[in-house]
């Protein structure tokens, strides 16, 4: 395994302390969800700050930084950052790995059910979703081939705020791995449905006989 770990950012000659630029006990430059350092004339981005170092998290911070710099804007950097890691299989994930608290629904599909791994032989994986009680995505890992290529529409949804049932009313192609997002979200929603219906039914809720739609 080669290991390529321990980056720090190389600011301790560049005389940030002239310019009130404060760096943190890692020396890395201080910034706001804005990407401002503490001099409010300066931004910066990539891996000179605090943030994920990665290439995507770079371009998109130094784009933000540009535009609140230059147009004088006041756009906010996203919390929502996905990270690949390129092995095989390659893993993939986005927000929460895990469900963040008793009321988040983790919805896992095997890549045995995921007919394209099927045909390429491939079902080593799988592709979690979690998501809150309305359905509004919190998280994904995706384990398989093109992990990361499958996990982006999962990035756009959680960017927007969508919700499992937005995804699970998509038409997606077949036979793709994005099936498995589409699947987890669907797996979701009839999840949900079938607790509404339980709730909503009369003899359940005094502790009569549970009744299973469909
Ligand atoms: C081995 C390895 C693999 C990686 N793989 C991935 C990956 O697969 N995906 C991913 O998203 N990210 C990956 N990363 C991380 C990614 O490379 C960084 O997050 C990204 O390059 C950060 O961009 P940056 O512009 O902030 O810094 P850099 O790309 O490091 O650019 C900084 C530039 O500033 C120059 N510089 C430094 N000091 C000075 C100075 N005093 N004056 C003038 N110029 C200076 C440097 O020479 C350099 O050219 C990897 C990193 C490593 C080390």
């Amino acid at each position: 395994m080669l290991l390529a770990a321990g980056r720090t950012a190389r600011t301790a000659r560049l005389g940030l302390e002239h310019l009130d630029i404060s760096t943190d006990a890692h020396r890395q430059i201080v910034t706001d969800p804005r990407i401002r350092t503490t001099n409010p004339s300066v931004w910066a981005a990539g891996d000179v700050t605090a943030h994920p170092r990665f290439t995507h998290v770079a371009g998109v911070h130094a784009s933000i930084a540009a535009r609140n710099a230059v147009l004088g804007l006041n756009l906010k950097i996203s919390p929502v950052v996905p990270r690949v890691t390129y092995t095989s299989p390659e893993l993939a994930a986005v927000g929460a790995t895990h469900p963040p608290g008793t009321h988040a629904m983790v919805r896992t599909i095997h890549h045995t059910h995921v007919d394209r791994a099927v045909t390429d032989n491939t079902t080593d994986g799988f592709t979690r979703l979690i998501a809150d009680q309305r359905g509004h995505i919190l998280g994904a890992t995706i384990v398989g081939p093109r992990a990361g290529e499958s996990l982006a529409e999962v990035v756009l949804a959680m960017e927007h705020r969508l919700r499992t049932s937005d995804i699970a009313a998509a038409t997606y192609p077949y036979p793709t791995y994005s099936d498995g997002v589409w699947n987890a979200a669907i797996a979701d929603v009839r999840a949900r449905l079938r607790a509404s219906a339980a709730a909503a039914c009369c003899c359940c809720a005094g502790g009569g006989p549970t009744w299973t739609p469909g």
